[in-house]
């Protein structure tokens, strides 16, 4: 009988030696009982998600881990994002990232307008009723963060940002990376949506009363990071599959969601350091028997990384710690857990460090090793794999896979 397939994906797990914690990786130095029980009862080893030496993105991290080549469809952030909150996407079309920013005397004095939390909806209504002579959409996401998509053929993927990334200057013309016909297209629609956007956002009611508040206006959207949407085979049509995934974060629920699988909503996993894992874990033992494969990704260390606390990276894993056991419940599952990338405190962004890997079920070749982190496991019997092979080898475990020749 086949068996079913779990990859808990501890975001930003991998770290470097770290002196605050006597030269230990923060996953050294946590007490972690539960992850190290895995450990001791399943073969171990390292990866690289996706080559020795390359930073991961979440987002190309999660696509190699679902083995896809990230060099191949990976076409920039906006239409993971997209993707991320439920917009329908098709290949042809263009999305953005983009943020309500605002701006004084033609300079951008905030990218995220005070960071807006209110009454984004009715500025984004307003915002649809503008006329580039394209058909686009356009959603609000969390806070200040917004996703354009612009439809139709003929439209390219390659143009600059709009957003300065930075203040008190005046906010970028898109160009395109690439010269062709779509990329000049491309960049002169969002030129003259943005300053459409000015238009109808300087007088509209909600940033009067902002600013009767004493509050900045969001008198712009600032688009970035466009990508045309891959056209990405499904994991069902690829692996023959049904998959689900949960993630707080929404651009790696855009990469689930483009993979064709059901994103289930935890509202307890935040994506930030006040996320549930009991709750994520427990949405995920509930949903796995509907389903051949399961991703999990809890955010969390890689917060604590960027930000470069040791400690609190610690007490992070520590509290993830006792939420994974349990899934010793679930039989007939085999369960990898790794990470997306490295993020050490030390260089507070992500790095190329290999992640420490277990995988744990009923027949696997269990080795020596009996603890979960980035030394133990590099001493174990899986040795040094990338990200791509992981679904492949669980596929082997679960007995998923097609024989190769006779
Ligand atoms: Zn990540
Ligand atoms: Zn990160």
């Amino acid at each position: 009988m086949s068996g079913k397939m779990l990859m808990l994906i501890l975001d930003g797990i991998g770290d470097r030696s770290v002196e605050e914690l006597d030269g230990k990786t923060p996953l050294e130095a946590a007490e972690t009982p539960h992850l190290d029980s895995f450990a001791e009862e399943g073969q171990n080893g390292l990866m690289d998600t996706i080559a020795p030496g390359i930073r991961p993105g979440s987002d190309t991290g999660h696509l190699s881990l679902l083995g896809y080549d990230p060099y191949e469809v990976y076409s920039g952030r906006g239409p993971f994002e997209a993707a991320g909150i439920g917009m329908e996407l098709a290949p042809d079309d263009v999305a953005f990232r983009c943020n309500f920013a605002t701006l004084e005397d033609g300079k951008v004095v905030d990218r995220r307008a005070g960071r807006i939390k209110e009454d984004t909806e009715e500025l984004a209504e307003a915002i649809r009723d503008i006329d580039i002579g394209v058909d686009f959409e356009f959603e609000k996401a969390v806070e200040h963060r917004c996703v354009l998509v612009l439809k139709g053929e003929g439209l390219g993927g390659d143009v600059t940002d709009v957003d300065p990334h930075e203040i008190d200057t005046e906010f970028h013309e898109a160009a395109p990376m690439v010269d062709s016909e779509e990329n000049r297209r491309t960049a002169e629609l969002l030129n003259e949506f943005v300053e459409k956007t000015a238009d109808v956002l300087s007088d509209h009611p909600v940033n009067r009363k902002r600013e009767g508040d004493g509050k900045l206006p969001a008198n712009v959207i600032l688009p970035r990071g466009g990508g045309k949407v891959p056209d990405m085979d499904d994991l069902d049509s690829k692996h023959g599959l049904d998959a689900g995934a949960v993630s707080g974060i929404p651009l790696v629920r855009g990469v689930c969601a483009l993979a064709g699988m059901d994103i289930l909503e935890v509202e307890e996993a935040t994506g930030g350091l006040d996320t549930d894992p009991d709750s994520i874990i427990e949405a995920v033992v509930g949903s796995i028997k509907d389903h051949d494969l399961m991703m999990v990704n809890i955010k969390g260390c890689d917060l604590s990384g960027h930000d470069g606390l040791p400690g609190q990276k610690v007490d992070f894993i520590e509290k993830l710690d006792s939420s994974v056991a349990k899934l010793k419940e679930l039989e007939d599952v085999y369960i990898a857990i790794t990470g997306d990338h490295s993020t050490p405190v030390t260089i507070q962004d992500h790095s190329g460090d290999p992640l420490p890997l277990t995988i744990w079920g009923e027949d696997v070749r269990v080795d020596d090793i009996d603890e979960f982190n980035e030394r133990a496991c590099s001493k174990g019997a899986i040795n040094r794999i990338k990200g791509g092979d992981l679904l492949n080898i669980l596929k082997d475990l679960a007995d998923l896979t097609e024989k190769f020749g006779a």
